[in-house]
């Protein structure tokens, strides 16, 4: 996937930590502490990463801000260089899982390169006293489920910037299209996410794409397991169409008017496009390998108009390609709709046909 907008470099960072076991909202565990790669870790039994993502839990500090901690940034990276980063996505290996390396959230508009102190009251502050980034705690996300990752993985969906591979160090900058794709993948993977998808809205680069994301998942929360294939199953879907945005709506329409209701339509239409059989045209199109003639079904009334019945197979017809397209982008309206039969005027003809009904 890929966004319009010109490309800005080092716009966001990979960066590791050790693994928790505890989701970064409490200490590590014992198996923690002795899997972890940094010496450090090992040497003193302690992460200082431990709470990075316990900002729901513990208190952020009195600017607002919550700290949190990764050993890629002791040593702060170029002022310069890292000057555009909007985000710093967290990567940890999970050694319980065949060290895969998962990214399992971010800082979003973070502030780093100096050391942060823990001055707010909690007690667990005592023992983990300070780090090395800070974002206010909205714009800290978890995700539930991680992104994981390997070389052919980023290379494959452009997770980081061309022909590069995922830093041995545990160190990379990502460029704006990188970022752009991982927090897609963020909110496909973690759908039901808000703060994500909050977040999201007020990301400038992400704004369009992730309302295409949006459009998508309420798509598919409308329909769920719906195959649009009983009268039943079809009156479900209007009622839970009706909060939805036009574009959905459009794309709900064209889910049934390629589903197995239509297909049953198509069948009882003798596979005829009805516009050109009411023109007096060959009714017919090319014959499909199964050797049913080609045919498209169309909603008359439009889905987004709502009105009651919208989706059912009263308001299907069946048209060739041709009379579809005209039907939506060309010079035709509907000038009667009664239950036995639609009146259409198309380039200044008026034609009728009738409704098709399931016996
Ligand atoms: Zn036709
Ligand atoms: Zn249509």
């Amino acid at each position: 996937m890929k966004t319009d907008n010109p490309i800005i470099e080092n716009y966001g960072i990979l960066a590791s930590m050790s693994w928790n076991s505890n989701k970064w909202a409490n200490e590590p565990t014992i198996q923690d502490l002795k899997a972890s790669k940094y010496g450090y870790v090992k040497d003193k039994s302690y992460m200082h990463e431990s709470l990075n993502f316990g900002h729901e839990i513990y208190p952020a500090e009195a600017n607002g801000y919550f700290i949190g901690y990764t050993p890629m940034l002791n040593r702060p990276p170029d002022i310069e260089k890292s000057k555009h980063v909007e985000i710093i996505f967290l990567l940890s290996s999970d050694y319980a899982n065949g060290n895969r390396k998962s990214i399992v959230g971010f800082y979003g508009f973070p502030y780093f390169g100096d050391w942060f102190e823990r001055t707010a009251d909690h007690s667990i502050y005592k023992k983990y006293d300070s780090g090395n980034i800070q974002a206010l705690p909205e714009d800290i996300i978890y995700f539930e489920k991680p992104i994981v990752i390997d070389n052919d993985i980023v290379k494959k969906e452009a997770f980081l910037p061309t022909d590069k591979l995922i830093s041995q160090q545990g160190f990379n900058y990502l460029n704006s299209d990188n970022v752009h794709n991982l927090v897609i993948k963020a909110l496909q993977l973690n759908p039901t996410n808000k703060k994500l998808k909050l977040f999201v809205q007020k990301f400038p680069l992400l704004v369009q794409t992730s309302n295409e994301v949006f459009e998508l998942q309420d798509f598919y929360q409308v329909v769920g397991d719906s195959t649009a294939d009983t009268v039943d199953g079809i009156t479900e879907l209007e009622k839970l169409m009706n909060k939805q945005t036009p574009n959905v709506k459009t794309r709900i329409s064209n889910y049934i008017e390629r589903g197995a209701i239509a297909n049953k339509v198509k069948k009882l239409a003798g596979y005829k496009c009805l516009i050109c059989e009411a023109m007096g045209l060959p009714p017919f199109s090319f014959k499909k390998p199964n050797g049913n003639p080609y045919i498209e079904t169309h909603h008359v009334e439009p889905i987004s108009t709502l009105k009651k019945g919208v989706l059912s197979i009263n308001n299907l017809i069946t048209v060739c390609a041709n009379h579809h397209s005209q039907l939506h982008y060309g010079n035709s309206e509907i000038i009667e709709n009664t239950s036995t039969s639609f009146k259409f005027k198309i380039d200044g003809r008026i034609l009728e046909i009738k409704t098709i009904r399931l016996i």
